[in-house]
C-alpha cells in the first residue's frame, strides 16, 4: 500500500475561520466588500505594526497594483531579483515594461548589491533610470534590507518589496513587508497563512491606500452613474477570504512556532552529514520565517550523491521535495531579458533542494524523512 503522500507545504486550518465566514454569510456580505476585510487589513497592520494594509485577492494582484502605484509605464525598466517565483516578475511585463534581472548573493539568496549597482548604472549610462526595484525576501529570509535601501536611496529608485514568503520574519525587529516603499504579502494555499488566495499591498501613506483599494475596485470615479476617468481593476479581497484570513491571524504564532521546530529538526538531521547544509540566517538581525527549509548539497563532499538523487530517493517514499526557484533569466519566457551579476543563483538552483516544511509534519512523517536521507547518505 502506498504511504499517504508528505506535501513540501499544506495549508492548516486554525478552527475560527468558519465562524467569520458565517458573520459574512448571516449578514449577506458575500462580495470583495464588508467587515472581515476591514478587521482583517487591521489585524494585518497591528501585526505589522504602523503601515497600511490593502487586501487583495492575490499577491500577483498586489505586484501588479504596486508597479502601477510606483508609476511604471510602457517601456520603462524594472530591476528584479532573478531567483524568485516568476509571479515577482510577470506584472513587469502585463505593463509593457521590461524586467532587467539581478543574481543573488549567498548569505540570503536574495538581490546582490553589488550587480544591483552595477545593473543601475548599466541603466542610466545608457540612458534609461529604472522605474523601479523589486526585492524579494526568498524563503522567508530578509533581504539585506541596509544594502539594498542605501543603493535605492543613492539613485533615488523605490523598493517594491516581494514579501509574499515572508510574513513573520523580520530584520532588527522590524516586520518584513514594511521595507519597501511599496510592500506585498500573498495568502495563497502553501504561504504563511491562507486565504485560499489573496494577497496584499503593504503602503506608507492612507492615500496610498485609498488610491489602491480605487484602482482594485474598477477605479469608480464620485457619481451617482458608473464613471471612469482610470483603467481599473478587479482585485480586491472577497470577504469571505478575509473571513479565513482573520482565522489565520489567530493561528500565525502557532505556524512560526511550527516552522521553527521544523527547521530544528531538519539542522539535527544533517548535522552529521558531510557536504549537506540546511540554510540559515547569516546573523541575528535577521529572523526568518522558514516558511520553506532548504539544503544545499556539494556532490565533491558527498560522494557523488547530488540533490536530484535526494529527491528521487524522496518521490520513492511519497515525498515531495522540489528544486530551488529557477532563477528567472534561465525561464525560457525571460531569457531575452539582460541579467547582471555571476552565478550564484545558477549554482544555487543547481546544488539545492526544498524540504517538507509543514507547517505540520508528524513523527511519523519526520521518522521517514529520516530514514531516506539516512539510507542515501549512508548513516547507519
Ligand atoms: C506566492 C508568491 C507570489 C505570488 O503570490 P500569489 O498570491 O500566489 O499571487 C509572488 N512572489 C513570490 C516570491 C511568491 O512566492
Amino acid at each position: 500500500m502506498e504511504k499517504d503522500k508528505i506535501w513540501l507545504l499544506k495549508p492548516n486550518m486554525g478552527g475560527g475561520e468558519l465562524k467569520y465566514i458565517q458573520e459574512a454569510f448571516d449578514s449577506n456580505w458575500i462580495a470583495p466588500a464588508g467587515s472581515n476585510l476591514a478587521f482583517f487589513e487591521n489585524e494585518l497592520e497591528d501585526y505589522l505594526g504602523c503601515k497600511q494594509v490593502v487586501a487583495l485577492n492575490s499577491g500577483t494582484a498586489a505586484i501588479h497594483l504596486g508597479l502601477i502605484l510606483l508609476d511604471v509605464q510602457l517601456g520603462d525598466l524594472v530591476l528584479c531579483q532573478s531567483m524568485t517565483f516568476s509571479a515577482s516578475a510577470n506584472p513587469i511585463v502585463y505593463l509593457g515594461a521590461v524586467p532587467v534581472f539581478i543574481d543573488s548573493e549567498l548569505d540570503t539568496y536574495n538581490l546582490c548589491p553589488i550587480a544591483l549597482e552595477e545593473a543601475i548604472i548599466n541603466c542610466i549610462t545608457s540612458g534609461k533610470k529604472p522605474k523601479a526595484i523589486i526585492a524579494v525576501a526568498l524563503y522567508g529570509v530578509p533581504y539585506k534590507i541596509e544594502e539594498i535601501r542605501y543603493l535605492a536611496d543613492k539613485y533615488d529608485i523605490p523598493i517594491l518589496e516581494d514579501s509574499a514568503e515572508a510574513l513573520g520574519s523580520s530584520h532588527k525587529g522590524k516586520m518584513c513587508g514594511t521595507f519597501g516603499d511599496l510592500g506585498v504579502l500573498s495568502f495563497n494555499g502553501s504561504k504563511m497563512i491562507t486565504t485560499s488566495g489573496g494577497g496584499a499591498l503593504i503602503a506608507s501613506s492612507k492615500m496610498l491606500k485609498n488610491k489602491a483599494i480605487f484602482l482594485a475596485t474598477q477605479a469608480r470615479d464620485d457619481a451617482p452613474h458608473y464613471q471612469h476617468s482610470e483603467i481599473g481593476y478587479n482585485y480586491r479581497m472577497s470577504n469571505i477570504c478575509a473571513g479565513i484570513g482573520r482565522g489565520q491571524m489567530e493561528i500565525l504564532n502557532e505556524h512560526l512556532q511550527l516552522k521553527k521546530a521544523i527547521h530544528n529538526f531538519y539542522l539535527n538531521l544533517f548535522k552529521h552529514i558531510d557536504g549537506v547544509s540546511v540554510f540559515e540566517v547569516p546573523n541575528s538581525n535577521f529572523s526568518a520565517n522558514y516558511w520553506l527549509n532548504t539544503i544545499l548539497i556539494n556532490p565533491l563532499r558527498t560522494k557523488g550523491i547530488n540533490r536530484e538523487m535526494l529527491r528521487l530517493a524522496f518521490i520513492k517514499e511519497n515525498i515531495e521535495s522540489r528544486p530551488l526557484w529557477k532563477p528567472l533569466h534561465l525561464q525560457p519566457i525571460f531569457s531575452k531579458y539582460t541579467y547582471f551579476g555571476k552565478k550564484n543563483a545558477e549554482s544555487i538552483f543547481e546544488n539545492g533542494l526544498c524540504l517538507p516544511s509543514g507547517p505540520i509534519i508528524t513523527e511519523n512523517e519526520k521518522e521517514r524523512i529520516q530514514l531516506v536521507v539516512n539510507e542515501l547518505f549512508n548513516c547507519r
